[in-house]
């Protein structure tokens, strides 16, 4: 045992020691946040290549996300003796590469990667599509909600036959899923999670082929068990089932994905599963400073579904998590990039800090100030511009509109709001040449309009040249009362819950706009904001040294030294809708915002901020309820 720290030069206690060292059978390791669980499995790794000489071939190791599998290929690189042909032998990813090759190998031209499905908005198109054949409002469906549940049937393993909707809205979506795969079928292209359906299927259907793996394949090691999903799981069981030597790494209070159709149910049924499992748990948290691991376990021992855990800190220091108490997002943006700057002055490295929010559009504020700021900074590449969202572009399209009468682009977004048809857009063109005049005033000029509507334009146009003269915030409060929005944002709102989302939005609009004293300044920023997400977004080469913007869900598995929690107030973490359904009696998802919050606390090394902001949204906001035990 000795031999092994000292060949690997990796400390390890005692439970540690013991699971790097069972190599055959079926192996659970259930530990809180930084005890050493992906350093077991990375070292397990080493172990059974340096110590036992298996063959690297035949190892599977699995991580949670493409930069933990980099990161563990360095670490097992810089600890081994054997060469790189060797080590490339040695499989470590994703499920989704790891099985993505597999497909990839038996059917090149099938799966190949111009048939994928990347981007939301493709598959949204097909929703659409059926929405329409459906004779459903496309304009107001909430297709991202739909997509989102038609990725939790498909990571269920559910077909279309399989789905018993429980409600309407189950209902629809149920046909826009038969839609959705017969359309993808046709066209011969498959989406991310085909990558493990079809894979499954493949392994499933074909003794012979899912023999030639379970050849090669006789080790497998999960990290973050406890966020797999039915069909990950049903296809590390096959390809398990003839040695059984599973080794599983995971923390109950970690589950973060349900939504995508993951279930700690697995880790909790593996002894059943598995009846002579070996179970290890770790109870030191070497990750993080003592006051930090007290803080984390008072917030996370609330909730009721969950195995008790201990966690006893090996770190000792006078640092305390500190809260922030800014006025609203902006302010707190402010107050954290300049404690980044003191803390950058007096010699910390951009790398030591991560910040965490709950939601994408949460990032927005501290995404424009370190735009703004010297300090590098990496932020997730698919995140798309708060600008470019419908019902901003909609309120940006008046101001833009004020300052150039003549944009095509920000008229073609005011019909919507003004509830007119895409069609006049061409007669409005040749009414502004005919009538020598902007495109805005040849909206006057349509004819065939209802009465109401000529009023209304008569009403609205003459007043959208003057909004420019008003402060941006004010312009904004105009464009909602007085030019038509909030009627727009309510018929939106008829169904689904359009009219909140899109209200929360055009709040955040006002949040930015008070910082401008004119229409001009605010749409450069809007536009300058547009325009960097967009390039970042286009970046071929990704830069991954900076500080670190990120949700609470990518955030698993990392660690920090600096971590700053944005929005810890109620309705970002806890999110709404878990309040909401709390409120109509169920906690499941307040459990897992509870989890949420825990994942983030747990990723700082020695420096916990959480910042609690009076306003969030333009509202009144109050501390996360799950801050209780701590404030
Ligand atoms: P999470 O649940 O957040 O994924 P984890 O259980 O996987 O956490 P690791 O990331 O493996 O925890 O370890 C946390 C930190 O503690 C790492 O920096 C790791 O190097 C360190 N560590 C783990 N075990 C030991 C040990 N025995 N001695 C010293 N440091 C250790
Ligand atoms: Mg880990």
């Amino acid at each position: 045992q000795n031999h092994l720290s000292s060949v690997l030069g990796i400390s390890l206690d005692a439970p540690q020691k013991q699971a790097v060292m069972t190599i055959s059978g079926p192996l659970l390791i259930l530990a809180g946040a930084g005890s050493g669980k992906t350093r077991v499995l990375t070292t397990r790794a080493l172990y059974m290549l340096e110590e036992q000489k298996i063959d690297a071939k035949s190892i599977m190791l699995v991580t949670f996300t493409a930069k933990a599998a980099r990161e563990m290929n360095e670490r097992i690189k810089a600890n081994t003796t054997l060469n790189q042909v060797q080590l490339n032998q040695l499989l470590i990813g994703t499920f989704h590469s790891i099985f993505y090759k597999i497909l990839l190998h038996h059917d090149r031209n099938r799966w190949n990667s111009s048939h994928l499905l990347k981007w939301d908005w493709q598959k949204e198109n097909y929703l659409k599509q059926a929405a329409r054949e459906l004779g459903l409002d496309e304009k107001e469906f909430p297709f991202d909600q739909a997509l989102q549940q038609i990725g939790y049937w498909k990571n269920t393993l559910y077909t279309p036959e399989d789905v018993k909707p429980s409600d309407s809205f189950e209902e629809t979506v149920l046909s826009l899923y038969k839609y959705y795969e017969q359309q993808k079928l046709q066209h011969g292209q498959f989406d991310f999670d085909d990558m493990l359906i079809k894979c499954y299927e493949l392994l499933h259907d074909n003794p012979s082929i899912l023999e030639a793996y379970q050849q090669r394949f006789h080790y497998f090691l999960i990290d973050e068990f406890q966020d797999i999903n039915p069909v990950q799981y049903k296809l590390m069981k096959l390809l398990s089932s003839h040695t059984k030597n599973l080794c599983a790494v995971g923390d109950d209070d970690q589950t973060i994905y349900s939504f995508r159709g993951s279930t700690p149910s697995f880790i909790l049924s593996f002894k059943d599963e598995f009846p002579n499992a070996t179970i290890i748990h770790l109870s030191s948290n070497y990750r993080s400073d003592h006051h930090i691991v007290s803080s984390a376990n008072a917030v996370i021992s609330k909730n009721k579904q969950r195995l008790p855990k201990q966690m006893v800190a090996q770190y000792e220091s006078s640092y305390r998590p500190t809260c922030f108490f800014p006025y609203d997002e902006e302010e707190e943006a402010t107050m954290i990039v300049n404690d980044i700057k003191e803390k950058i002055a007096e010699g910390a490295t951009p790398n030591e800090f991560a910040i965490l929010y709950r939601t994408h559009t949460g990032g927005r504020a501290i995404f424009e100030r370190f735009v703004q700021s010297s300090i590098p900074f990496v932020i997730e590449r698919e995140q798309s511009s708060f600008y470019e969202r419908k019902m901003v572009r909609g309120v940006l399209a008046y101001l833009q509109l004020s300052i150039n009468p003549d944009h095509t682009a920000a008229l073609t977004e005011l019909i919507r709001p003004l509830f007119l048809k895409q069609s006049i857009l061409n007669d409005v063109k040749a009414l502004s040449i005919l009538h020598d005049c902007s495109l805005v005033e040849a909206l006057l000029f349509i004819q065939g309009l209802p009465s109401f509507q000529i009023s209304k334009l008569k009403k609205i146009v003459p007043r959208i040249s003057q909004l420019k003269k008003e402060k941006p915030v004010t312009a904004i409060q105009i464009i909602e009362k007085e030019l038509g929005f909030h009627d727009y944002l309510k018929k939106q709102g008829n169904e689904g819950n359009a009219i909140e989302k899109g209200s929360d939005d055009v709040n955040d609009l006002k949040v930015v706009a008070k910082k401008f004293s004119t229409v001009s300044e605010f749409l450069q920023h809007t536009d300058h904001m547009t325009l960097t997400q967009r390039a970042l977004k286009e970046q071929k080469t990704y830069n991954w040294s900076g500080v670190q913007l990120m949700t609470v869900h990518r955030s698993k598995g990392l660690e920090y030294k600096y971590v700053y929690i944005l929005g810890a107030v109620d309705g970002s973490l806890p999110h709404d809708f878990a309040l909401e359904s709390a409120r109509k009696g169920n906690n499941e998802f307040l459990e897992e915002e509870r989890r949420l919050l825990y994942v983030a606390m747990t990723r700082a090394r020695e420096h916990l901020f959480l910042s609690i902001p009076s306003y969030r949204r333009g509202r009144k906001a109050s501390p996360s309820r799950f801050l209780k035990p701590l404030l």
